[in-house]
């Protein structure tokens, strides 16, 4: 018997180089987990440096039995990168080159470990502009980001991560590279290219993306405002976009939220105000010098307390209290289950009632906030994970705002993906003949089933 039947991961420390495969406990514990609390221990730790890494670790699993789960960052908050069956992860952090950035053309060629705000800042510096920013930009990377969709705060002008992908150069489940879109140099349809953003890792492991950049905006100016309901609040957005005016954000911030992040930071706000919106209008110089009084206006009419800023230093003064809002719930509870919906926006002020409401009848706290403009909400239920019985509230609390974000038209998931965390959820709201669609598209590019075990698709 040949020394690496006896211990094959030998044989690919050989094939790779030393340095790129990690099997230390600290290694394998640090790479089995993501912004959830799922967790799991690779057998391995691939540290990819190019696509042929890629694909000779493909080449392994497939000889010898393995599962692959791809990570970028590990600030999904779907478990898409948690390898809960084990296997190898394969790590895109090494592979974070910006390969190109041509200002004429208005393209970026990218690995997929690029961290999103070194692309943002990038652009900037050819004053251009990256539009897709999720919070957790300076962190996140693009792979993760387009396997992800990922969306962010300024999706309700700009679209999401998809809206900016050109095309896709991702290694198969056979080991195969493959070229999406722009690195076909065709234009022909049927386009891989938009199968595979969301895929959540299921469908291959992308080894270059080739992203759309626009002009920047020459001017932005911040709007903040706080209101004695949330209805106050969530009518005089429907107020806003009614209007015509299309702001790059629109946030939402209820109390809980609010008083969470004030309290960590050591921040005030309005004491009587329930609600704040947070608005960001941006364009040409003229565009939004004109508008802004416009909103400030409408904002005014109904508002306790309304504040603007256009210089970059006191506008991120009026984001300190939103941007504090994720770690300062996370120190609230002891356990929280993070769920992302979408509803449509004119459902938002009952959807928020029908939270109220969740939150009275199991005995919680729910703190929301979100990307308001997009009917994307982020719901916090915070609960004792040292008490069986109100994790088993919590679960039941989540699982009713599924079905009432369903019964009200919306999806259980706005933009943080299925990946184990809402699998068993899909069904409530993807007909079967959909799911089996999608089942039969992943056995075409992965058709011995190694990539991202136990995820979205099983
Ligand atoms: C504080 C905080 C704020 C957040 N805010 C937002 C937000 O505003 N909007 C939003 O959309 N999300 C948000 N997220 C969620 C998360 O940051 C995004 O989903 C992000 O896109 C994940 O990127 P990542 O690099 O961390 O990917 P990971 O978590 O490592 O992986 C996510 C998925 O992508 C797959 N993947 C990673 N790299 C590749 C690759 N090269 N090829 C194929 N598949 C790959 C993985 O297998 C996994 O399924 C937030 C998370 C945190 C912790």
């Amino acid at each position: 018997m040949g020394w690496w039947k006896k211990d094959p991961l030998k044989l690919l420390r050989r094939s790779l180089g030393k340095d790129k495969l990690l099997t230390l406990p600290e290694d394998l514990a640090s790479y089995g987990y993501d912004a959830t609390t799922f967790r799991g221990e690779p057998i391995a730790v691939v540290m990819a440096d190019c696509s042929e890494d890629i694909q000779t670790t493909v080449d392994f699993a497939l000889e010898e039995g393995f599962k692959i789960t791809t990570r970028g960052a590990g600030t999904g908050m779907s478990g898409g990168s948690v390898p809960i069956e084990g296997g190898i992860v394969l790590s895109c952090e090494r592979m974070n080159s910006i390969l190109k950035l041509d200002a004429d053309e208005y393209i970026a060629i990218v690995q997929p470990g690029v961290v999103t705000a070194v692309l943002q800042e990038a652009a900037q510096r050819n004053k251009l502009f990256y539009p897709p920013d999720p919070s957790s930009y300076t962190a996140s990377t693009l792979g993760g980001n387009v396997a992800e969709n990922a969306g962010g705060l300024r999706c309700f002008k700009y679209g999401v991560t998809g809206h900016y992908v050109l095309g896709i150069e991702f290694v198969d489940g056979t080991g195969k590279l493959q070229l999406s879109g722009a690195f076909n140099n065709e234009d022909t349809e049927p386009e891989l290219t938009p199968l595979l953003v969301g895929s959540e890792g299921t469908f291959g492991i992308f080894t270059r993306i080739a992203l759309r950049l626009i002009e920047a905006p020459e001017k932005t100016v911040t709007l903040s405002a706080y209101y004695s309901t949330s209805e106050d609040a969530l009518t005089c957005i429907e107020q806003i976009i009614q209007s015509g005016i299309v702001p790059s954000i629109v946030e939402y911030i209820d109390k809980k939220a609010l008083s969470a992040s004030a309290n960590h930071l050591g921040l005030t706000y309005p004491n009587e105000s329930e609600a704040q919106i947070l608005l960001e209008l941006d364009g040409s110089e003229e565009e939004v010098s004109t508008i802004s009084p416009d909103v400030y206006q409408l904002l005014n009419s109904t508002a306790i307390e309304v504040n603007t800023a256009a210089e970059q230093s006191s506008r991120q003064q009026l984001w300190k209290l939103r941007r504090g809002i994720s770690p300062s719930l996370s120190r609230l509870s002891l356990g929280k289950i993070n769920d992302d919906i979408a509803v449509p926006r004119g459902c938002l002020s009952d959807f928020v009632k029908q939270i109220s409401e969740i939150e009275i009848q199991y005995n919680l706290e729910i703190p929301v906030y979100g990307h308001a403009g997009d009917g994307n909400l982020h719901i916090s239920i915070l609960y004792d994970k040292n008490n069986n019985n109100s994790q088993k509230s919590a679960e039941e609390a989540s699982r009713e705002i599924f079905k009432s974000a369903i019964e009200i038209g919306g999806t259980i998931t706005g933009e943080h993906g299925i990946g184990c965390a809402k699998r068993d959820y899909l069904p409530w709201q993807q007909s079967e003949a959909v799911l089996s669609l999608e089942k039969q598209i992943k056995r075409t590019l992965d058709p011995h089933g190694i990539f991202n075990p136990g995820k979205i698709l099983i």
